[in-house]
């Protein structure tokens, strides 16, 4: 094992948070059973969040960025991982609570671990990251909520960002109709090269929303929130399901009760940081048989550990178009 390791961390000083690069040590580290050496992370939404400082979502100073993480076991107490194994880390807690994946080498717990799919590399694994995973979790409320591709199209909002692209292509590939919503209308080329069958423009369903409109879509993958996801409430047809994951557009929902209670719509929440392991692995399974991994090529781009601080203010920014891989 390498006795110093490069890392990114976030440090705060009094109300000032800084981000730097640093070397560690291994006895630097947090306890955990497991220690990986690790190859890719990626950055997510949240990622530009704890990297701008822009919302409180580091719980403990200094901290190590990087919500994922994907890579090789160097050492392991835990029964289930032998080193040499290769594994990937979605959330639980990296860069809030336990250091995160910005780093040469994280110690963690076993249970947090999913052992990488042989289907991908542990860059495709990050060029999915936390954003694909959850885009997969979506589908998987949708279709536990009996919304099929016979059921009507499904809206995606936020498309061109990194869950819209993965649920867009995965939902292409599941046989739904996709109608992608973005406020990035010239990147509709490659919103129809994934899959989407129409686009609509971000602002149609950013107005002030109505109680209920006419019926559009049968489900929708919401990235954004706020008068988004009300607006798309508001246009599901009757017995339809929304699953809702982001707040890209903001934390609020001004909405009403008339969706739920005079169409029977069904409003899915979806959580990736803390979803049980079952899920994680069954959501990680999915991805290996459903996603395409030349669309997922098609929306990655592969930046060094050196770029996150500027891709933060980037994806933040709205400008990043699906998914980014960091190299460690
Ligand atoms: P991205 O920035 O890659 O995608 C967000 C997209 O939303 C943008 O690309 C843009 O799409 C659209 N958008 C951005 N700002 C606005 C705005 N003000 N109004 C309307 N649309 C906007 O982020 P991610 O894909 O990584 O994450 C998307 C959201 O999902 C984030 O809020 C993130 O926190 C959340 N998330 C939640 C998870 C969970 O566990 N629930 C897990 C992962 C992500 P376009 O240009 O096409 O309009």
């Amino acid at each position: 094992m390498k006795n110093r390791f490069k890392a990114v961390q976030i440090r705060k000083d009094g109300d000032k948070q800084t981000v730097e690069d640093v070397e560690l040590t291994p006895s630097d580290l947090m306890a955990g059973d497991v220690t990986v050496q690790v190859s890719h992370s990626t950055v997510n939404y949240k990622d530009g969040l704890v990297l701008t400082g822009r919302s409180p979502v580091v719980r403990k100073f200094p901290m190590i960025a990087g919500i994922d993480l994907a890579g090789t076991v160097e050492e392991s107490s835990n029964p289930e991982f032998k080193p040499g194994d290769k594994v990937i880390l979605n959330g639980f807690g990296l860069s809030e609570t336990h250091y995160g994946g910005y780093a040469e080498l994280a110690r963690v717990r076993g249970e947090w671990l999913v052992p990488l799919p042989k289907e991908f590399t542990p860059a495709e694994a990050m060029a999915i990251g936390t954003a694909g995973y959850t885009a997969m979790l979506s589908v998987l409320a949708l279709e536990d909520a009996h919304v099929t591709p016979a059921k009507g199209a499904i809206v995606v909002t936020g498309a061109a960002g990194g869950v819209g692209s993965v649920a867009v292509s995965l939902l292409a590939k599941l046989g739904y109709r996709v109608i992608a919503s973005t406020g990035r209308t010239a990147e509709s080329g490659y919103l129809k090269d994934l899959g989407a069958a129409e686009i609509i423009p971000r602002a149609e369903l950013a107005g002030e929303p109505r109680m209920l409109g006419k019926e559009r879509w049968a489900g929708g993958i919401d990235s954004v929130g706020s008068k988004t996801l009300a607006n798309v409430l508001a246009s599901t047809s009757y017995g339809g399901a929304v699953a809702a994951c982001g707040l890209a557009g903001g934390l609020d929902l001004p909405t009403s009760v008339a969706p739920f209670i005079l169409r029977g719509i069904s409003l899915l929440g979806i959580d990736s940081v803390q979803m049980p392991r079952p899920r994680r692995v069954q959501a990680w399974n999915r991805l290996a048989r459903d996603l395409d991994v030349k669309a997922l090529a098609a929306m990655t781009r592969t930046i060094p550990l050196s770029g996150v601080r500027q891709a933060a203010e980037d994806i933040l920014a709205g400008k990043v178009r699906g998914r980014l891989v960091v190299e460690i």
